[in-house]
């Protein structure tokens, strides 16, 4: 007998009734929290959580009990950015300045939840207590992640191939500004394969276009992987919210997709830029299928 999938679930504004969300699943694996890891986002895409589960460990927390409902940051046709910037304002981003002032609005201007982005710490969307939640069958039900979880420990488990990390093309590309992509170096069939165990986990990204004997190694937070590799996260973000994650070394990876093109930035180990690469978003698909063992 097949067990019942879970069903799945949005947000909607309580004053009117928008779409906060997009259909999400509930989150039930502990694994792909991350709370710890700066500019990587609490839970993965396309799954929500209620603060009170007891997946979360508790090291970190948003601080906000009348926000339980936490998820990944989303694009700004889901959910504005307040227009005080009193309430927005960071160092670097999003930032978050109490409970009595909501930073992120509904579509139609109403204050449901509260949003945060800048640079420390691992970034997360909330909604306030009163929103309301819809659910409905889900018609693609996720399949269950125990095996894929097995086989993601022992992809990581391996010592990093006897490559060079790549030293650098020049040019610095920004993920809003596609038409400047075609800047970067372009790769060529890109491969990818996992290194370094679960305490120091890296993405190892080999291609045609890397000089002769270098790769670029993407440090990852092993809850990051668990994401990609067991619960179909998505492979990009967008051009203004790309999929963005920090490992065990300061360097931020970024990765965004434009009509057929996927753009990955990661920073030098110097703090003197980044290096750019693009590739066709088939290919970067192809390269995860191989990686899940689907290929
Ligand atoms: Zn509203
Ligand atoms: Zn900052």
């Amino acid at each position: 007998m097949i067990a019942r999938a879970p069903p799945r679930h949005r947000f909607l504004c309580p004053r009117c009734r928008s779409a906060l969300t997009p259909w999400l699943r509930e989150l039930t694996l502990g694994e792909a929290i991350c709370q710890r890891a700066n500019a990587t986002s609490l839970l993965p895409g396309g799954f929500f959580a209620h603060r009170d589960a007891p997946l979360f460990g508790d090291d970190f927390f948003p601080p906000y009990e009348s926000f339980p409902w936490l998820l990944a940051p989303l694009g700004e046709k889901w959910l504005a950015k307040h227009p005080d910037p009193a309430r927005t304002v960071g160092c670097c981003g999003l930032a978050h300045h109490g409970e009595d002032k909501p930073n992120l609005r509904c579509p139609r201007g109403h204050d449901v939840g509260i949003g945060y982005r800048d640079c420390s710490g691992p970034h997360w969307y909330a909604l306030h207590q009163e929103v309301e939640r819809q659910s409905e069958p889900d018609p693609t039900p996720l399949a269950d992640p125990a095996p894929k979880l097995d086989r993601a420990r022992a992809l990581v488990d391996h010592a990093p191939p006897p490559l060079a990390h790549f030293l650098g093309a020049g040019t610095d590309v920004f993920h809003d500004e596609p038409n400047q992509w075609l800047d970067a170096l372009w790769l060529e069939a890109p491969s990818l394969e996992c290194s370094g165990g679960q305490e120091a986990p890296s993405l190892v990204l080999r291609g045609k276009g890397l000089p002769d004997g270098q790769a670029l190694f993407l440090p990852t937070p092993w809850p990051v992987l668990v994401r990609l590799l067991c619960l179909d996260e998505a492979l990009w973000g967008s051009t203004d919210l790309p999929l963005t994650w920090q490992g065990h070394e300061p360097r931020t990876i970024n990765v965004s997709r434009y009509g057929d093109f996927v753009l990955l930035t990661v920073d030098r180990r110097d703090p003197t830029g980044r290096d750019s690469v693009v590739f066709d978003a088939a290919e970067w698909a192809g390269a995860w299928a191989r990686l899940r063992g689907l290929g």
